[in-house]
């Protein structure tokens, strides 16, 4: 059956691994730091990206890649690559494109390690970010591009407070521009969102999360539409569309069409960078997502269950749940996710951030973690945690309330996620 045919569940469980005759049914894990090879000029073929093959596992390993093919599927693109971590493809998917000297725009509501990336990090490396409200009118967005933009970042479904991303309203910003929009499609995962199918380029995932599902490995995922037309604006992306010298000139347009972003990514930040993940992680992620679709339809159940019960709650200031009608972002839920967000929600109550913590360290059930979207339920306060380093008005840039508790609803019996909150509720005034 041709790939496009597929739906998502099929290609969940029987995507990626295709064994042949007498190999094992099972994606197998290829445990190897390197590869064999005959003759001296085979190896160097590899080396001059003449053929393809694998040679060093910090570059490209066959578990790795199979799950990668996997997911690169699932969102609908035409190549992917997995990195070592969530952090590093976000890294990754900007300084492929961007370096010292450029600019790109990203939605300001994001996660905290993400912003804290892209605000210091990148800045101390030379690239320049600007954050916009990702509600703004496009006539106030498109005000923070410069000739030297890059690219446009946001998160599909933003963590902690859960906005969910206009889309379509961003790939034509960042188009009418000259420039890729990159999203991190980590929340709604490609079962509930296929971004895609709206305009996105590219798109990042923490694998940690969902796709994982387990909190068994962290790792991350880069994946290329391969639709933004590179050559078309071949001054501004002259790394992809001019000589690299570090493979004798080769243009990675030019000799990879479709395939140039992930491969210069590959083949040149992998090289460099070595955030690889590994083949052991990749074995847990396939695990994972083998029954990816599954466990999203229970946690967009189970999540609406807890956020109605939170809204009817009279300690309750506010709830931040896209699936739940009223809610601000519940129409583009309805147009972008129409078979559900995710798991997480985002709640404040009516004591503020004291009740907040209080109410926290009451729970049983739930776990405090800094983990999230898992098939356990979690629990976190923002502002006490991941976004700890934020100062105040970034926090509010970031749309963190002090009284934020951004709520990971699990797969367990939604009666039992309830009672468990009701033992919060018992504590606090
Ligand atoms: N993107 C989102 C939306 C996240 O929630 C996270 C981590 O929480 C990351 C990226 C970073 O991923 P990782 O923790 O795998 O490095």
């Amino acid at each position: 059956m041709s790939s496009e045919k597929r739906k998502k569940g099929t290609i969940c469980v029987q995507g990626g691994w295709q064994p042949k005759k007498g190999e094992p049914r099972i994606l197998p894990i290829y445990q190897s730091t390197t590869f064999k090879y005959e003759t001296s000029d085979q190896m160097a073929k590899l080396f001059d990206l003449e053929e393809a093959g694998y040679f060093y596992s910090r570059l490209q390993n066959p578990t790795v890649d199979v799950v990668a093919a996997k997911i690169t599927e699932l969102e609908g693109g035409v190549a992917g690559m997995l990195t070592s971590s969530g952090q590093a493809a976000s890294l990754f998917s900007i300084i492929n494109i961007c370096s010292s000297g450029d600019h790109f725009v990203s939605a300001s509501a994001i996660y905290g390690g993400t912003f804290n990336l892209f605000a210091v990090t990148l800045k101390k490396l030379g690239i320049e970010v600007t954050f916009v409200d990702q509600d703004a009118p496009e006539s106030e967005i498109a005000k923070a591009f410069r000739p030297n933009t890059k690219a446009l970042f946001a998160e599909t479904l933003a963590n902690p407070v859960v906005k969910v991303l206009d889309i379509e309203k961003f790939a034509h910003i960042a188009h009418s521009h000259g420039v890729p929009l990159i999203v991190d499609n980590t929340f709604p995962t490609p079962i509930n969102c296929r971004p895609f199918e709206w305009g996105a380029d590219i798109v990042v995932h923490s694998t940690t999360k969902y796709l994982d599902g387990h909190a068994a490995a962290v790792g991350g995922a880069l994946i290329d539409s391969g639709n933004f037309d590179w050559e078309a604006h071949g001054d501004k992306f002259a790394c992809l569309t001019q000589p690299d010298e570090s493979y004798h000139g080769l243009a990675y347009t030019k000799a990879f069409g479709k395939g140039a972003y992930i491969t210069k990514a590959v083949v040149q930040l992998m090289r460099d960078l070595g955030s690889s993940q590994s083949p052991m992680n990749a074995f847990l992620l396939n695990l994972g997502i083998e029954t990816l679709h599954l466990r999203m339809a229970r946690h967009c159940e189970n999540a609406l269950k807890v956020a109605e019960y939170l809204k009817s709650n009279d300690k309750v200031a506010w709830v931040n749940y896209p699936g739940l009608k009223g809610d601000k972002y519940y129409d583009l839920a309805r147009k972008y996710m129409p078979t559900g967000t995710s798991g997480v929600l985002a709640f404040g109550l009516k004591g503020g951030r004291e009740a907040s913590i209080g109410f926290i360290d009451a729970l049983e059930l739930t776990s405090i973690v800094t983990h999230v979207a898992d098939i356990r339920t979690s629990v976190l306060h923002p502002a006490s945690h991941t976004h700890r380093q934020l100062s105040d008005s970034q926090l509010k840039e970031a749309g963190v309330s002090p009284d934020l508790i951004r709520f990971s609803v699990g797969i367990e019996d939604a009666d039992d996620i309830i009672a468990d909150l009701e033992k919060g509720f018992a504590k606090i005034r």
